[in-house]
């Protein structure tokens, strides 16, 4: 159930409620706000002044995630999305007869027949970031593995939330196609880290030696791909 309760400094407070049986009433902030699991016994106003008393605490957390909340990609005209690292603008023109896309530095120019159809464009943009990624990853394996001097059977793309990249005993390498979105320092990383498994199928000290003989700097880069985690999960 949603609540809102005005505070003595006058500001108000969303909140969803969700009555428990338990003892304590528990205070979380989740992606959509404040959630509170109340017992089912407590008054209202027993669990308001409670919410008073936690006031400044759930203020510095809801800014907290304000600020740090990345928005997902709204799919129209002059939104900014990235490549390789740089932001694109997204220009679409609504054509009845053409259906093109074309990369221009700084853009992606979009022309369909339905333009205002949001998920229209976002798959015409996501088979474009997909189709790219398969060229350019692809090039990447050729250059890295014959320096590592293996051999790798397939590459094929995955769509994964929380996995960059995978491979297996058949030597076939997966690499989600958001990484296109990264710079390709990343890119390059994730693309050693998957080649070296094909020696070493395990994080043994061993594998991270394999992966720095391609790639020196592969702890930065770890760090780095971590960060841009959830930029490159806004599309
Ligand atoms: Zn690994």
């Amino acid at each position: 159930m949603s609540h809102t309760l005005t505070l003595p400094t006058g500001d108000q407070l969303h909140y969803q409620l969700e009555r428990r049986q338990r003892r304590t009433v528990g205070l979380k902030i989740t992606a959509t706000g404040l959630v509170i699991h109340a017992p089912k016994r407590i008054s209202q106003s027993q669990l308001e002044d409670i919410i008073v008393l936690k006031a400044d605490w759930i203020r510095k957390k809801l800014t907290a995630l304000t600020l740090y909340k990345i928005p997902v990609v709204q799919w129209q005209d002059s939104e900014q999305l990235l490549l390789l690292g740089n932001t694109i603008t997204l220009a679409i023109e609504h054509n009845v007869r053409s259906k093109a896309v074309e990369h221009t530095p700084g853009f992606l120019q979009l022309a369909m027949p339905n333009h205002a159809d949001q998920a229209a464009v976002s798959h015409k943009v996501i088979q474009w970031y997909k189709k790219q990624a398969l060229a350019d990853f692809a090039r990447r394996l050729e250059i890295f593995s014959s320096k590592l001097g293996v051999d790798f059977k397939s590459l094929t793309l995955s769509n994964a939330k929380s996995r960059w990249g995978s491979c297996n005993s058949r030597k076939e390498i997966r690499l989600n196609w958001r990484l296109l979105q990264a710079p390709p320092h990343i890119i390059n990383y994730v693309v050693c880290h998957e080649l070296a498994h094909l020696k070493e199928m395990n994080h043994s000290p061993k594998f991270w030696a394999t992966v720095a003989s391609i790639y020196p700097d592969y702890k930065a880069a770890e760090k780095e791909l971590k960060s841009w985690s959830p930029k490159l999960h806004i599309m």
